[in-house]
């Protein structure tokens, strides 16, 4: 059977730009990008790459469609539309590769995470949630250059086999989801936890906990 390219997934992927500047996952510009799998095809569907004609400012919202990118598993793409994808496909490639069940990721360039990045800390379980939605801590990938085929390894082993996001040191976060909608709500998570992990410095000594300290055994769920 002859693969496609769905439109409807290119409308699907457009239409979180202005939603990615809204909950500050990004400061603006083309700081950032986010990326879905068709699991049918394998196609992935990914932010462009801003040129001399095309320029990501301030709040996204330029996204439409018809700039979406899709390639194949190896990043070939497989629809001229007149753009390149995000510098970062090498990083979307290689996560994708490593954990067949994820079916999006959200790169962020988001405040308090950032902290994190900024001085290469993995950021501790805290919060019942960030352990039950986020696989855990949170941890601080190895440097890499923007773009880099480093970088993409790096954030590879980071996540590990579980976890659903990681930080990308002096540079941002990343997060995975079964599918768009998930990966912008964890992102979110991701976020609130970096602040609350800021937060409780400030108000007394953080108490981190196990993974196996958080859910009643008892719980049916
Ligand atoms: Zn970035």
């Amino acid at each position: 059977m002859e693969k496609k390219v769905r439109w409807e997934f290119k409308h699907l992927t457009a239409s979180y730009a202005k939603q990615f500047f809204e909950r500050k996952l990004t400061p603006g510009m083309d700081s950032g990008d986010w990326s879905m799998r068709d699991a049918e095809t394998g196609y992935i569907y990914v932010c462009p790459r801003p040129n001399a004609k095309f320029d990501i400012r301030p709040n996204w919202s330029v996204i439409k469609a018809e700039h979406i990118c899709v390639c194949d598993p190896d990043g070939n793409l497989v629809d001229d539309n007149g753009f390149l994808p995000t510098v970062e496909l090498p990083m979307h490639l290689a996560i994708y590769k490593a954990r067949p069940e994820i079916h999006a990721i959200v790169h962020s360039h988001p405040l308090y995470s950032s902290a994190f990045a900024a001085t290469g800390e993995d950021i501790p379980v805290l919060l019942a949630e960030q352990a039950l939605f986020l696989g855990g801590d949170v941890k601080c990938a190895e440097y890499g250059l923007v773009g880099s085929q480093t970088l993409a390894d790096n954030i590879v082993a980071a996540l590990g086999k579980d976890h659903r996001a990681a930080l990308l040191r002096n540079h941002g976060a990343v997060i995975l989801g079964k599918d768009l909608e998930e990966a912008f709500v964890l992102a979110d998570f991701l976020e609130h936890g970096a602040y609350v992990a800021i937060l409780s410095k400030i108000v007394g000594k953080p108490i981190e906990i196990s993974m196996d300290n958080i859910l009643d055994p008892s719980l049916v769920l």
